[in-house]
């Protein structure tokens, strides 16, 4: 074993020690990081070992759930995996989570046998490709983020092609056929490329919110759209050139969503029941179910896997307050919040109480005005009782007065405070939906643990 690697390895689980000892907590970046100060090389030298393959999952929305229903079904067929599930999807995670598998030496037991999943940020990605050397490299979406973290879709997207450039040449692409964007990768690529989408015709919507893709980047040209799921995704032809939507390998039918739940068929894996609903999580759980086979994954551990895979943190998570239920939709951008409110639309019913709650942090985005971007019109007539919450709460209340909900119940900053207006304002065994950006998410969880209703973090993954 490589010397300076061994010394890494055992700097970076010092720290870690030393870090609980100080009680700062999960401390999931901080070994990472020493370690890589000892071995720059670390996370390259680490991952070389996971023979089995090494699978990076990116996107503007979906990597995590994507990641845990990948593991889910890992999970399932008793295949060995390493996976930087504990949250950083950044360089020094990656490095702490290799550094977790690892023995003293910087051996990871099993290795040979093991498969590597990463959910990698879209910015990491062309820094952890040469280092991870993927054998697959899946892509779920490309959608504005807030305004200020990335900036334009196109960063993304060139950084995206900087991490193509950088591949192993016989990596398999997994590539979302229905986001052109996304599709766009597969252009300057010679290796293999597995498509997966949806096929339901069913499911197409008026309502499709904001496109982030409006022009083709081969020619210029405008999309025209068959079909449109959601924003700029659907079954999309270019007007200027011969670029239209490729035919997906795996392919999702007879899409059923219910409040807590969905189904799907997918062509050569059978029907598939999962706890996730929504569109986006069909996508999600699509890709998953993508990448598995292309790791060779028997349909039933792929069956299996999707129905035992849970919800994220936050993302759709039932916390129970003095008999109400709330349902906490993480919404991180316009996409992500307009794809919430289209599930509430078509499967929640009608006299909703909703709850939204905006704050303008770092994480959150801190122009708060891509809320204009999103589509709470389409819940116009259909909410009886809303609250808005968080730093920004005002302009929340603001935007929904003009999306044409009824007037706030109450608009505050505090969460605890948040909680006792839903109380007063909802009878027991009522649902509450509550769409949280993601500090907001943070805070608010922290208060129902506090008051003993939700689990701390670390237990509820
Ligand atoms: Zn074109």
């Amino acid at each position: 074993m490589n010397p300076r690697l061994a010394l890494a390895v055992s700097a970076g689980k010092l720290a870690g020690v030393a870090a609980r000892r100080a009680g700062r907590g999960g401390g999931t970046a901080l070994p990472g990081l020493v370690a890589e100060r000892v071995d720059p090389g670390l996370v390259g030298h680490l991952a070389s070992q996971l023979q089995r393959g090494r699978v990076t999952v990116s996107g503007t929305n979906g990597k995590t759930t994507t990641s845990r229903v990948i593991a889910s079904i890992l999970e399932a067929a008793g295949m060995p995996y390493v996976h930087n599930r504990e949250g950083s999807n950044l360089m020094r995670g990656l490095a702490s989570t290799l550094l977790g598998a690892a023995g003293p030496s910087g051996a990871i037991p099993r290795a040979v046998h093991s498969f590597g999943l990463f959910e990698v940020d879209e910015a990491t990605l062309p820094l952890a490709v040469p280092e991870l050397r993927p054998t697959v490299l899946a892509f779920t979406n490309l959608f504005r983020d807030q305004l200020d973290r990335y900036g334009e879709v196109d960063t993304v997207f060139a950084l995206w092609s900087e991490a193509l450039a950088k591949a192993p040449r016989d990596a398999t692409l997994v590539l979302n056929a229905d986001d052109p964007s996304v599709a766009e990768l597969a252009s300057g690529w010679a290796g293999p490329v597995h498509w997966y989408g949806l096929e339901d015709p069913s499911f197409s919507t008026a309502a499709a919110g904001a496109a982030d893709a409006r022009w083709c980047r081969s020619c210029g040209g405008s999309y025209r759209y068959e079909r449109r799921y959601f924003a700029h995704v659907g079954l999309w032809r270019c007007r200027g050139c011969e670029r239209r939507r490729p035919e997906p390998q795996t392919a999702a039918r007879d899409v059923t969503l219910a409040l807590g739940d969905a189904a799907f068929a997918v062509e050569g894996a059978g029907s598939l029941q999962m706890r996730l609903t929504g569109a986006y999580n069909v996508y999600n759980a699509l890709a998953a179910v993508a990448v598995a086979r292309v790791l060779a994954v028997p349909s039933s551990a792929i069956i299996a896997g999707v129905g035992a895979a849970r919800p994220a943190f936050g993302r759709q998570e039932v916390v129970e307050v003095q008999g109400r239920r709330l349902h906490l939709l993480l919404c991180k951008n316009p996409a992500g919040a307009n794809q919430v409110l289209l599930l509430l639309a078509s499967v929640g019913g009608e006299g909703l109480k909703v709850a939204t709650l905006l704050n303008d942090r770092f994480a959150d985005g801190q122009d708060v005005s891509w809320t204009w971007d999103v589509d709470y019109e389409v819940l116009a007539g259909k909410v009886e009782r809303c609250w808005a919450a968080g730093d920004r709460a005002e302009d929340m209340a603001l935007r929904l007065t003009y999306a044409g909900w009824p007037r706030c119940d109450s608009v505050v900053h505090e969460p605890g405070a948040l909680i006792e207006a839903i109380l007063a304002g909802s009878e027991a065994g009522e649902d509450i939906f509550v769409i949280p950006t993601y500090t907001a998410m943070l805070d608010l969880r922290a208060e129902l643990v506090r008051i003993g209703a939700a689990q701390p973090f670390f237990e509820a993954e």
